[in-house]
């Protein structure tokens, strides 16, 4: 295990601490339940506009082979051999998992930051893993595997052995969940996982043990952004973690964050994909109230023909007590509110109907 560092955490001993009050919670004498029935997870789809607000959808486990070291203890021998192993099981893979195994050693310079650049890849050079022994031998033993969509792809060597990985554009957590627990499922008959009873999964990173789960969708929160207080505080009431877009210790930009579960230990996966799927509801609602407070407030004007350009009608128009006209009997506020600023499918605006008195 190694002490890797946290965005979430200040201090290491804030980390492991978290890890170990997991771990009581759990009870000394509780056993891990693996849990990845896709069916068992309640995520109604988004609507269109909060999908939209979703990029990208990731889930994935972190796994190493019973019968090697972790990753900061192994051989260049033994790394090369975890290679040569699950690079080979990736060949039994058929239908919509089907792909192939890339080394990193023979990749090229493009084609390798072109698969980091778009999420794809990880990253070479990490400090953390640097401190813990975890890149010695780079790039030898290292290497991806993917299938033609780019939607199913497993990290070898990297912080773990293994990283199982599903994802997708856009916001559809149940296609992923279900793409990831098959793989995952299959997986496992063939090989023999570290693992045990109590702590689950065994992880380079203690911050992983139990499912290695981490599910994450990257959405677009400008208003959140600038609102940290409530951010963080919508963050730890539904166990998420916010991270930049570039992986973990990125910063963000342009208002678009990684949300994911913070816990992995003593929940079963379907749970924690539970967490990010509830936290991230919560944070679509509280954005949407802020993009609502900061709408333009309108400011209502009197009729009359000073009313020249549609940026004239700033609100509700005043009409003169009994004025008769078919504009002031339709202008309620309630059209008012619904369709200023709007535009019809010809792209005439609200405004420029009522200035022809259409
Ligand atoms: P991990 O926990 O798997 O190590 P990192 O935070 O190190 O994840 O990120 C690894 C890569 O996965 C980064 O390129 C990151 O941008 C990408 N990634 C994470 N979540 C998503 C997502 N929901 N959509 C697209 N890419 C993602
Ligand atoms: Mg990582």
């Amino acid at each position: 295990m190694y002490a890797g560092s946290h965005d979430s955490y200040s201090t290491f001993s804030d980390l492991f601490d978290n890890v170990i009050e997991d771990y009581h919670k759990h009870g000394k004498d509780a056993k891990h339940v693996s849990n990845m029935d896709f069916t068992q997870l309640n995520c109604p789809p988004f609507t269109a506009d909060e999908a939209a607000m979703i990029v990208s959808t990731r889930i994935r486990v972190g796994r190493n082979l019973a019968d090697f070291p972790l990753g900061p203890g192994i051989s260049k021998e033994q790394r090369d051999k975890v290679e040569e192993l699950v690079s080979k099981a990736c060949k039994s893979f058929t239908g919509e998992l089907a792909g192939t195994y890339y080394a990193l050693g023979s990749m090229s310079e493009a084609d390798r930051k072109q698969l980091i650049e778009d999420h794809f890849l990880f990253k070479e050079g990490d400090r953390f893993l640097e401190a813990c022994g975890l890149n010695r031998d780079w790039p030898s033993g290292r290497g991806i595997f993917h299938n033609k969509e780019k939607s199913f792809l497993i990290w070898v060597n990297e912080e773990d052995q293994l990283r199982i990985i599903s994802m997708q554009k856009g916001a559809d957590i149940l296609a992923v969940f279900t793409r990831l627990s098959t793989a995952a499922t299959l997986i496992e008959k063939e090989a023999k996982f570290a693992h045990d009873d109590h702590l689950g999964y065994i992880t380079s990173c203690p911050t992983n043990l139990g499912t290695a789960l981490r599910a994450s969708v990257h959405i677009k929160l400008p208003f959140l952004a600038k609102n940290k207080e409530e951010f963080n505080k919508i963050a730890d009431q539904f166990f998420v973690q916010i991270r930049g877009i570039h992986g973990e210790h990125t910063e963000t930009d342009d208002g678009v964050f990684d949300i994911s579960n913070k816990r992995r230990l003593g929940r079963s996966e379907k749970d924690l994909v539970q967490d990010m799927y509830s936290g991230v509801k919560a944070m679509i609602t509280a954005e949407k109230k802020l993009a609502e407070a900061a709408k333009p407030k309108p400011v209502p004007v009197k009729a009359g023909p000073h009313l020249k350009k549609p940026e004239d009608i700033t609100g509700q128009i005043e009409f003169p007590a009994g004025t008769k006209s078919l504009l002031c009997k339709y202008l309620t506020p309630a059209v008012h509110e619904k369709y200023m600023h709007k535009k019809d499918q010809a792209g005439v605006s609200f405004e420029q109907m009522i200035l022809s008195g259409a």
